[in-house]
């Protein structure tokens, strides 16, 4: 690795190389660990893009794509040093276009931003991944995001038009469409949304958007067992309703939040967040009161409806606080995020309370419930409990693929869950990516050692 010599071709653009800098650039919201990059670039256009990665071919340095850093697989950790390629200065919207149904933006733009801009137009673009207010349009494009409204609405993946792209060895290509419909040539966006930030980097990302719902309106459903409310989740989509949300809380998660959020009746075991959106107030209110009705024969308590936007909110940010507030309640813990058919999403949960149980471990469940998506936490108070989780957290993806599920979706395998691909994956699909990945990155250098398991 010649970073001096890479330094130098680099010059005029924005490096930074200083001690505090590089730390902040080492770290994401993973608990993967701290893996500090030499140089930290940030490049201002997809030129400048292309010039850090030449460089990087030429030089032989690994370099890794970095945004927000709210990734939770460690996807822009740079493992093997190197430098990381910040996109954070490349924030722009480059254009909202109502008549066509679609916008255009550079990578570095928070979500957050984007949903609000696209709003004030009458518009909605629904990817809603909880950390909306810090991560990036491109962070989201690289991980496929996904969050709660995800249950009708879709991912990042179903929203993504085209692509501008600088390849591993540099070139820039433009992808995909810009229309609603086209399907000219291979499905290469297809390929390039969840690769990781290991394919390549996204400079431009061209969009789909809908109309904007006119009215949404939010439940709390309290139940006094968790099974119960996982129950019912079924039963409402049983029942024909596709509401825009449904969110499980357990019961370890819910003493988590006590006494920070809205409030939750004493004997809550558990609650569903369920919310629905439509044309007209009385149509969308009707939908809602007989969800809370289905809910109530399988068990759940009396609904509270937030009707008002600061009420939703409330309830949303007490959603939010779910996974910092598990932190408080022991040290350290780890969170996945895998999904399992619908049907079984009880048995999973009754499974992965068992395994913590077995290893004298606290596992909280919570999530997008309504799509099988379960965020299952194991927490822990001390790092010499590190063997036994490690445990735990194998013997929960064993049991996801076992009842037919996924080891993530939507937080990406990274370097967090590279070892349990092939508890999923067969051998020949794993080499048939890894021959992908050799055929656009030749020297491998875009994100080395993310993805895939070890090389035996
Ligand atoms: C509190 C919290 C809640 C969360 N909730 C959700 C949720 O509901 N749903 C969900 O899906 N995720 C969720 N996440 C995870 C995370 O926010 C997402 O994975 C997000 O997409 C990461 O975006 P980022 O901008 O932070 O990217 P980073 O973490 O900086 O990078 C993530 C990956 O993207 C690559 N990358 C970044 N920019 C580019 C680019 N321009 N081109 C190519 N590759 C690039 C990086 O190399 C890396 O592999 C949550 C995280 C937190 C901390």
């Amino acid at each position: 690795m010649n970073l001096e010599a890479l330094r130098a071709e680099l010059q005029g653009l924005e490096l930074a190389d200083d001690d505090a800098t590089r730390a902040t650039y080492g770290h994401d919201e993973s608990d993967q660990g701290d893996f500090l990059p030499a140089l930290v670039v940030f490049p201002r256009d997809a030129a400048e893009v292309q010039r850090v990665v030449r460089a990087c071919n030429t030089h032989q340095v690994p370099l890794t794509p970095v945004a927000a850093r709210s990734g939770k697989s460690g996807g822009s950790l740079p493992i093997h040093g190197g430098i990381s390629v910040s996109l954070e200065r490349m924030n722009r919207i480059i254009a909202i276009r109502p008549e066509d149904l679609t916008a255009t933006v550079q990578p570095g733009v928070i979500l957050g931003d984007f949903q609000r801009a696209v709003e004030a137009a009458g518009l909605f673009y629904p990817p809603d991944p909880n950390s909306a207010p810090y991560c990036t349009m491109g962070g989201n494009i690289a991980e496929n995001a996904g969050g709660p409204s995800a249950l009708k609405y879709g991912v990042t993946g179903d929203y993504v038009l085209g692509l501008e792209w600088v390849m591993p060895t540099g070139e820039l290509l433009k992808l995909g469409k810009q229309t609603i419909k086209g399907v000219a040539g291979y499905d290469l966006v297809g390929l390039f949304v969840g690769s990781e930030g290991t394919l390549g980097i996204a400079t431009e990302i061209t969009v789909k958007l809908i109309p904007l719902p006119k009215v949404v309106m939010t439940a709390l459903i309290p139940f006094t067992d968790v099974l119960a409310a996982a129950r019912a989740v079924n039963a409402v989509l049983l029942a024909g309703l596709l509401p825009r949300c449904l969110e499980l809380i357990d019961d370890v998660a819910l003493e988590a939040v006590k006494g920070k959020g809205v409030p939750f009746p004493v004997e809550a075991g558990a609650v569903i967040i369920a919310e629905i959106d439509g044309t007209t107030e009385e149509g969308v209110f009707a939908e809602l009161n007989l969800l809370a009705s289905i809910t109530q024969r399988s068990g759940g308590l009396e609904a509270q409806i937030a009707v008002d936007r600061d009420q939703r909110e409330r309830l949303w940010a007490t959603r939010r606080m779910v996974s910092p507030a598990l932190r408080e309640l022991q040290k350290f813990k780890f969170s996945e995020d895998i999904v399992v058919p619908r049907s079984r999403v009880p048995e999973a949960i009754e499974r992965f309370k068992a395994i913590g149980t077995s290893l004298g471990l606290t596992v909280a469940t919570y999530g997008h419930a309504g799509d099988g998506n379960l965020h299952t936490n194991v927490l822990y108070r001390s790092v010499s409990d590190r063997p036994r989780v490690e445990l735990a957290l194998e013997a929960l993806m064993k049991e996801t693929v076992r009842l037919g599920g996924t080891i993530t979706g939507e937080h990406g395998v990274g370097i967090a869950k590279r070892k349990y691909l092939s508890l999923e994956q067969s051998p020949e699909l794993i080499a048939l990516q890894r021959r992908i990945k050799v055929l656009l990155d030749p020297a491998v250098i875009m994100n080395p050692g993310k993805v895939f398991p070890d090389e035996p």
